[in-house]
């Protein structure tokens, strides 16, 4: 497995990564990337968007995002302006929809790159209209509405003024209206009919102002469980990084990272000692393994408690934690076991070969598998392995 350094999280210190000295990393898989994609592709009826926000859910954009279109992705999406901007310096020059418009959002910027925005309201669009005018280029806007999410999507009320808006700069020549979209709040497909409704109106109204327009509505999970939610597009996040749709019911998507520190020492402790801030733990005769990662590096404070705590893998051994975790350090008791400073610790792994899974890690701190991947911190180098 040849490691390369290069992309790392946006707020990756360079320097760390850069000369190999990172405390821990994450080797990030790209095959498993595309394997994961197409198998959603295989799954799907429509075309796929790749949604890599948040900087690839941590491991990386760019990466990602190339690995998703080899797969079959044939679009991709973000949350912001500046994450659409980053992945064209990178050359990546798939179609690219940024869906969150906050008020100093580098619009003029997006629009310039080519990336599709999506409006959800009167006043957005307009700042869109705008900055298409002041480049002399034509913005490409996908107009999100609201139907039972109650976060970001235009409220009904605002449909018809939102399309009548858009209709005449599309006239104007100033944008080009691709779709009318939504975000499901719901799991079930019993939650989907009625937001597949109010999606339909919306469609419908924008047919009616004149706007030829494509939707879509679904993401992993109702890509996952429901054929009807698959529209024109899915946009898959979670899924391509391994992440499955439903538990219960794999699809036997491949883990796409493995996070890896080592043993920097070990001390023998007598019965009765404590470990670690707070003497929480109070440890039987035991060997005590430390490890350079702690809840700023994304191993979190839930993951050691007094009653159970997450287990790592050492030698291909399970150990658990012990005591609080600190910001930049963490303790195993590794029992009896022969462990010894500079032994490979496995964070998170692959489920298949006894290591912790994300599924093990969410369920552990209380959260879910996608939180555990944003939560790797800045210090942890990410690396890029093939197949
Ligand atoms: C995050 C997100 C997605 C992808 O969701 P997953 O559950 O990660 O597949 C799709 N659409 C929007 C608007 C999102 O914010």
């Amino acid at each position: 497995m040849a490691a390369v350094l290069s992309e790392t999280h946006p707020a990756a210190l360079s320097t760390a990564s850069a000369t190999g000295s990172s405390p821990s990393s994450v080797a990030v898989s790209t095959a498993a990337i595309q394997a994961n994609t197409s198998r959603m592709r295989e799954l799907c009826a429509s075309p796929v968007m790749a949604v890599v926000k948040a900087g690839g859910f941590g491991l990386g954009s760019a990466r990602a995002a190339r690995a998703a279109l080899a797969g079959g992705a044939t679009e991709l999406g973000v949350a912001t302006c500046a994450e659409a901007i980053e992945l064209r310096r990178a050359g990546i020059e798939a179609p690219l929809l940024a869906w969150m418009l906050h008020d100093d959002a580098p619009i003029g910027a997006a629009v310039a790159a080519h990336v599709r925005l999506s409006p959800t309201s009167p006043a957005q669009l307009r700042r869109v209209v705008e900055a298409a005018a002041a480049l002399g280029v034509v913005a490409e806007v996908e107009i999100e509405v609201e139907t039972g999410m109650n976060r970001s999507g235009a409220p009904r009320a605002e449909w018809q003024q939102l399309f009548d808006m858009a209709a005449a700069a599309s006239a104007s020549g100033l944008v080009r209206v691709v779709g009318v979209w939504t975000h499901l709040s719901g799991t079930s497909p019993a939650q989907f009919s009625v937001p597949l409704t109010h999606l339909s109106d919306a469609v419908e109204l924008a047919r009616a102002a004149g706007l030829r327009v494509r939707s879509h509505a679904a993401a992993s999970r109702a890509a996952a469980v429901d054929p009807r939610t698959h529209l024109d597009l899915v946009r898959l996040g979670a899924s391509l990084f391994g992440v499955e749709p439903v538990p219960e019911r794999p699809l036997g998507l491949a883990p796409v990272a493995r996070w890896e520190t080592r043993v920097s020492q070990t001390r023998d402790v007598l019965p009765g000692e404590s470990v670690g801030y707070g003497q929480t733990a109070i440890a039987s005769a035991t060997r005590l393994a430390l490890i350079p990662v702690g809840y700023a590096d994304g191993i979190s404070r839930r993951a050691s408690g007094d009653e159970q705590s997450m287990t790592v893998a050492v030698g291909g051994r399970r150990f658990p934690l012990i005591g609080a975790i600190s910001m930049d350090q963490s303790v195993i008791d590794v029992g009896d076991a022969p462990v010894t400073a500079g032994d490979r610790v496995v964070l998170l792994g692959d489920p298949a070969r006894g290591e912790p899974s994300l599924a093990e890690w969410s369920s552990a701190v209380g959260t879910i598998p996608q939180e555990v991947l944003t939560a790797i911190g800045p210090r942890v180098a990410r690396t890029e392995v093939g197949a």
